[in-house]
């Protein structure tokens, strides 16, 4: 069994972005700008965001994070946005979800341009992603096949599972797969006999938010296991949505919960963006 190391993966990326971060900055006179929109107080939101412009700071990005009180209203928030659209120092838009229940996300993320679209989510750039042309592509499923390709391991014919289907996680995930040549399946809260898909499995990719969902007896022998799940336990560690203990003894590689996954989406993120500004300085 080997480990997928995300964290030590994000960091090459992250160097190497950095690197096109001076780059460009040689040849154009700016570095790429991310915006962030956090509405309210939750714990995570509020660490990811950290996280995201701390590793910002690190390549050399311009970011600001529009910070909204819980109870902004809808009007406020797209005119922010709108503006963020019209600022030609930014590249990259991002709005931390989940938002507040009175906000219409659907439409917020309808308002962000294209173009500086980092995190995959508009119509438009899922659109792309279906149909197999270039776009930006959500960060998370983004930093598993960077992974796979890392570790040189081709999904091509390969039986896939992807476990979850949200629009940021498994619905892209199960995309890229199919145009990488797999033969996918998605499952989720309404699959019958989870067990009978994941056993069938060549490569399980689960992204749920349920602690030890996928066990030893659901995947097969050498199978390779993407654990994009991230869970608080009781005893405040963070795991995944794999048991990890029982799973590894029976696979060929696994993402480990912290260190896998998680890493890769920030470091995507920061490519996603340095594209961004390359394509908006042409
Ligand atoms: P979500 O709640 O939007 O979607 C969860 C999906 O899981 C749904 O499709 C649902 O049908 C399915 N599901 C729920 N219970 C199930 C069950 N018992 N069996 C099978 N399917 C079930 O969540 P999300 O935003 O997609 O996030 C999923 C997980 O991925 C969370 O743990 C989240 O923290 C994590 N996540 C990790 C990263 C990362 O960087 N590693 C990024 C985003 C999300």
């Amino acid at each position: 069994m080997q480990i997928l190391d995300g964290k030590a993966l994000a960091k090459k990326i992250e160097l190497k972005v950095t690197n096109g971060v001076k780059v460009l900055k040689e040849k154009t006179g700016r570095v790429p700008g991310l915006a962030v929109v956090l509405v309210g107080h939750d714990p995570a939101s509020q660490a990811y965001v950290g996280m995201k412009k701390k590793a910002c700071d690190r390549a050399g990005f311009y970011s600001v994070t529009h910070e909204m009180p819980e109870d902004i209203s809808q009007e406020t928030i797209e005119n922010t946005i709108t503006m963020m659209n019209n600022n030609p120092s930014l590249d990259g838009i991002l709005i931390q979800l989940p938002l507040p229940a009175q906000i219409d996300t659907t439409k917020l993320l309808e308002l962000v341009a294209p173009n500086k679209d980092v995190d995959g989510f508009h119509p438009f750039n899922v659109g792309r992603l279906t149909t197999g042309l270039d776009g930006f592509v959500p960060c998370t499923p983004l930093g598993v096949m960077e992974l796979l390709k890392e570790y040189s391991i081709d999904v091509k014919g390969k039986n896939a599972v992807v476990v979850g289907a949200s629009n940021i996680v498994g619905k892209p995930m199960a995309s890229l797969l199919l145009n990488a040549d797999a033969t996918v399946e998605i499952c989720h809260i309404f699959t019958d006999d989870l067990k009978k898909h994941t056993l069938n499995a060549d490569i399980v990719l689960v992204g749920v938010g349920v602690i030890n969902l996928i066990k030893e007896d659901m995947v097969k022998e050498g199978a390779i296991i993407i654990d994009i799940g991230i869970n608080r336990a009781e005893s405040g560690k963070l795991v995944g949505d794999v048991d990890f203990d029982g799973v590894s003894k029976k696979c060929s590689y696994i993402t480990p919960v912290p260190g896998g996954v998680g890493p890769m989406t920030i470091a995507m993120l920061l490519s996603n963006t340095l594209k961004a500004a390359k394509e908006n300085t042409k």
